[in-house]
């Protein structure tokens, strides 16, 4: 499959990996938006948040879990940061494969559009 966050999984592309289970990779963001930008994906291709299911509540789960603990270990947790799931093309969606952003280590605009 042509996907780039696939070919990542797979290690056909290089990517800055910091957490790998048999769920989710993380890996930080190619073009930074904050000082700290990690994203948590499925390791499976799921095309956006709307692709979703109730059968998918324990992936759902771990991606928080897993952010929760990358903010842990980039020492942003305690001062704060913003997860943030884009979907579909007016949700500013590029990748169609499913990701969270994790952004932290400055503070956050008020705006979310
Ligand atoms: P979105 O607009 O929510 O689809 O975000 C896609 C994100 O993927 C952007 O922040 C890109 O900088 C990031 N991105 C695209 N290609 C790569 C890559 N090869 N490695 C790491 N991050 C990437």
């Amino acid at each position: 499959m042509d996907c780039i966050f696939c070919k990542i999984v797979a290690g056909e592309v290089p990517a800055d990996i910091l957490y790998r289970d048999e769920l989710v990779i993380a890996f930080r963001d190619i073009n930074p938006e904050a000082p700290v930008h990690v994203l948590i994906i499925p390791v499976k291709h799921i095309p956006s948040l709307a692709d979703v299911t109730e059968a998918d509540a324990p992936l759902v789960s771990r991606m928080i879990s897993v952010a929760n603990r990358i903010a842990e270990q980039e020492d942003v947790a305690e001062k704060g940061y913003r997860v943030a799931i884009n979907c579909g093309e007016q949700g500013g969606q590029l990748v169609p494969h499913l990701h969270m952003h994790l952004l932290g280590g400055r503070q956050m605009s008020g705006k979310l559009g």
